[in-house]
């Protein structure tokens, strides 16, 4: 059989615009996460099927690679295969657990309604025998991750430190490592806190900063209106000077939720980072569409289009100024998010069982599906049912538009909720791929002043 016939170029694959007065073209394989740097007629071989005229060494790369894939193959199957399979064989049990359903902040897109309420004492062995009966079941589990979500999970510290005692020890018990994230406001994240965390294996805390004072102080503000910023920028000082800080082995990524309010407010954050050298402490800056929290958040997002360019400008200024900040995933997402996963699930303060981070303490959601029981009534009265699971199979049977979308391996569909309640959630890179491949090239050729170019270049 020829090689026309034999193969194909994959569907799951974006090329940039000639680059190097027209002599090349930066091609990324969505189905590997790699990106290749192609001869520019290499790259018109490839888009116009002209399969034959490629030497065996480059044919060989593009296989290797996944760009070129058998004629006969089914690409979405394949794909959907490796997503299902991730989601069965993963070696991490994830638990996420709402220790208190109390904030300080009073963000105006949050959908949250916030309580003093937080975990009982009483509901800890619930949720240890939850723990236990799910590490019993699957003796694959290697490891165990707990997310520590909010509400503000710093207001129930007191919780986080009994309740890692206690799983540490569990994981221990089956022998599987331990660790755990934390998404905070930061608003209580002093030093001294910074390291009881590291203490409690928090390896990663995510904060939110919605861009300079003026910016996020009208956002996320206190309930009472009170400003928030610099009691979160100073706490974010004072860890990050402390000498030792990378010893402490935890990652702070800096997250900007982004709108028609704030977006102008983006670029003089990256610039007062900058200003305090904070470029190799910030494990990575990264902005966020606002998305619908069961409220109407989404209608103030910006377009889409809009909101992959600013993200294109906001790279620029990151790679300037040294930054680290994810341009092109060198990973693919088999795994879209905690539904897809069996065992993975959240509980709330209130002992409520979910498959979801953002159901819990959302009004609208208070009696719906999606609540699979409550702890307080004993572990084993958990309903098995997991909504939103069947995602891959929604995806195969197209009614989702991940079923056509070139870029669904390294996104795996984002939102599955997000989907179903009629919002997209399609990320940004779906519209400024192409110009993030462009930045990936100055980065690694231009600057660099690689002179020696390949057919094809990892
Ligand atoms: S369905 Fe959406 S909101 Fe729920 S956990 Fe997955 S990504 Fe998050
Ligand atoms: S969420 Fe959007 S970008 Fe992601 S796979 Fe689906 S259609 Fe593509």
């Amino acid at each position: 059989m020829g090689i026309n016939n034999a193969y194909k170029l994959s569907r799951y694959t974006v090329f940039s615009e000639p680059v190097h007065q027209g002599a090349y073209q930066i091609l990324y394989s969505t189905r590997t996460a790699r990106t290749v740097l192609l001869r520019s007629e290499v790259a018109k071989q490839l888009q116009s099927g002209m399969l034959q005229e490629l030497t065996d060494a480059t044919r060989t790369q593009l296989l290797d690679n996944e760009v070129l894939v058998p004629q006969t193959e089914n690409e979405l199957e394949t794909i959907l295969g490796r997503n299902i399979k991730a989601a069965d064989d993963t070696d991490t049990l994830y638990y996420v657990i709402q220790p208190t359903a109390a904030c300080q902040l009073g963000c105006g897109y949050c959908g949250q309604q916030h309580t003093k309420d937080a975990l009982k004492e009483d509901m800890y062995s619930a949720i240890l025998e939850r723990i236990i009966t799910k590490l019993k079941n699957n003796p694959e589990y290697t490891k165990v991750h707990v997310g520590w979500f909010g509400a503000e999970p710093l207001m129930g510290l007191r919780h986080m430190k009994t309740l890692t005692a206690f799983i540490r020890g569990i994981a221990e018990d089956f022998g599987c490592t331990y660790s755990a994230s934390i998404v905070t406001n930061g608003m209580s994240l002093k030093k001294n806190i910074f390291i009881t965390l590291a203490e409690l294996g928090v390896n990663d805390i995510d904060i939110t900063l919605d861009g300079t004072a003026e910016y996020h102080d009208q956002r996320r503000h206190l309930k009472n209106g009170g400003k928030s910023f610099e009691i979160i920028f100073n706490h974010l000082l004072s860890i990050f000077n402390m000498p030792n800080y990378k010893d402490y082995g935890v990652e702070i990524s800096i997250r900007c939720n982004v709108d028609n309010d704030n977006y102008q407010g983006v670029a003089d954050l990256i610039d007062l980072l900058a200003s305090h050298h904070l470029q190799s402490k910030i494990g990575s800056f990264y902005v966020a569409p606002i998305h619908s929290w069961g409220n109407d958040a989404h209608l103030q997002a910006l377009e889409k289009d809009n909101m992959g360019d600013l993200e294109i400008n906001l790279m620029i200024q990151l790679y300037k100024l040294n930054f680290p900040f994810s341009l092109i995933p060198n990973e693919t997402q088999p795994v879209v998010c905690m539904v897809v996963q069996k065992d993975a699930e959240l509980v709330d303060a209130h002992g409520n069982v979910f498959n979801c981070t953002e159901i819990p303490y959302v009004p609208i959601y208070e009696e719906s599906d999606y609540k699979l029981g409550n702890l307080k009534f004993g572990a084993d009265t958990i309903s098995e049912r997991r909504p939103l699971s069947n995602w891959n199979d929604d995806i195969r049977n197209a009614k989702f538009p991940c079923h056509g979308c070139r870029i669904l391996p390294i996104c795996g569909g984002a939102c599955p909720k997000s989907w179903h309640e009629g919002n997209s959630p399609c990320p940004s890179i779906k519209f400024n791929i192409e110009d993030r491949l462009l930045i990936w090239y100055m980065r690694h050729f231009v600057d660099k002043g690689t002179e020696s170019r390949e057919t094809v270049l990892n």
